[in-house]
């Protein structure tokens, strides 16, 4: 029952999904958590079946979609490297944008879902400011692509006049509309249909006659703006030699950690096209906690102390969300920053200078949650057994020094499942 995740730290993506209400955020969630492989197995019964039943389940239960962090694994479709993406409930409503801005604090990346048939709307906008604020680095995935009116330039376009931001073309559309049934990759030359509904079935095709030219010119486009980031791919450019995937993966990476560039991906969440490979860039673009700065906070003297990202320093967490669950009781949400909490542990609360227990820690998957011995820096869960403890507050080891990490102001209530 009790397990160790083994993750390196680089191979962490805690992300939120923000968008607009109705963009489709919760539909691109349940695909994610599907695809990430914590739910049935497919073909235990009729594979259409399968999904919907799963869905059903959830919308009753409520348990996933709403838990404050969710943790799936995921394997890159192309280097077979399994990683451990935890994704950071992000309201879209504008009326929660405390609880937004909360959300931003703990996470180091998102995927901005916006409706390929609307663009860059007013709440998308706003939220999109917020992760600004944070400096959370982003990928767009424009989704809806099946839908009337869908158009993938609408949304970069969209992206560069609304928000001033500078998008790259990372997938161009096979088809439009309700005819919408593929993706070719840019970057790596390459095109995917789908071979039945539940989109299990990602085929390898080659790239359709009447899109070569438009993969050709945003090929160019692409290596051109990696090239900014690396000078190797810049001499091989100026050369006419191609660099190889690897360059141009670090280098778009680089770009957008700085929050310099926003590589747009595209799909339809709900016929299951695309969500894959929007898995594969939340692991290619998007930071570990390795790739974030330091977490600060302040000492009893006054003075600003960092807490890097590492296992074995000393405990820096901060509770995010508490939540009332029907089973065990009080679940205080945390972002361990930096050392290592233990179950069974003592930790300080430095925010109310008050000792609090450990009991137990849990992290919750698609359709269970699993207790853990231990939560890492960089990772996050849930633990049960804190009294005192409320949103904004910092935890840090029973012989550590007594920092309080920069606050979220604003308490919550708790809030009932
Ligand atoms: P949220 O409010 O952002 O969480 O959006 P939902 O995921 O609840 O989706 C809003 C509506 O859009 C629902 O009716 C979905 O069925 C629909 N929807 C979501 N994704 C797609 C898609 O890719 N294509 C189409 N046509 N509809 C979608």
């Amino acid at each position: 029952m009790s397990v160790k995740t083994g993750f390196d730290l680089k191979l962490f993506r805690n992300i939120g999904i923000a968008a607009h209400i109705d963009a489709g955020k919760t539909t691109t969630t349940e695909r994610i958590l599907y695809y990430t492989g914590r739910i049935h197995k497919i073909g235990e019964v009729h594979e259409g079946a399968a999904t919907m039943d799963w869905m059903e389940q959830e919308r009753e239960r409520g348990i996933t979609i709403t838990a404050a962090v969710t943790t799936a694994n995921w394997k890159h479709t192309k280097t077979g490297v399994e990683h451990r993406i935890n994704i950071i409930d992000t309201p879209g409503h504008v009326d929660f944008t405390i609880e937004v801005e909360r959300s931003m604090r703990v996470l180091d990346g998102a995927i901005a879902v916006f409706d390929a048939s609307q663009g860059v709307e007013p709440q998308s906008e706003t939220v999109w400011r917020q992760a600004d604020k944070y400096r959370v680095p982003r990928i767009a995935y424009a989704n809806k692509m099946d839908k009337t009116g869908a158009d993938l330039w609408l949304v970069v376009n969209s992206m560069k006049e609304r928000l001033g931001a500078k998008p790259v073309v990372m997938q161009l559309p096979i088809g439009r509309e309700d005819t919408f049934r593929g993706i070719v990759d840019v970057l790596r030359q390459k095109a995917y249909t789908y071979g039945n509904d539940l989109g299990t079935d990602i085929r390898e095709v080659e790239i359709p006659d009447e899109l070569k030219e438009q993969a050709a010119e945003y090929y160019e486009k692409l290596v051109e703006v990696a090239a900014d980031y690396d000078e190797n791919i810049m001499m091989k450019f100026l050369e006419g030699e191609k660099p190889t995937e690897e360059e141009l993966v670090r280098a778009i990476r680089k770009g957008t950690i700085a929050m310099e560039i926003f590589p747009v991906f595209l799909g339809s969440a709900l016929k299951n096209k695309g969500v894959q490979l929007l898995l594969d860039g939340v692991v290619d673009y998007l930071p570990s906690p390795l790739d974030i700065p330091p977490i600060r906070g302040t000492n009893d003297a006054g003075e600003v102390v960092e807490r890097p990202a590492d296992p074995s320093g000393p405990l820096a967490a901060l509770a995010f969300k508490i939540m009332a669950d029907p089973y065990v009781g009080r679940l205080t949400f945390i972002r361990v920053y930096s050392g290592t909490l233990r179950s069974g542990s003592y930790v300080q609360n430095t925010t109310k200078g008050k000792k609090e227990r450990v009991a137990r820690l849990l992290q919750m998957h698609a359709n269970h949650r699993e207790e853990v011995e231990e939560l890492r820096a960089g990772e996050l869960g849930a633990v049960v057994g804190l009294k005192e403890t409320i949103t904004g507050d910092t935890l840090v080891g029973e012989g550590d020094e007594p920092i309080v990490l920069e606050s979220i102001e604003v308490p919550e209530p708790v809030i009932d499942l």
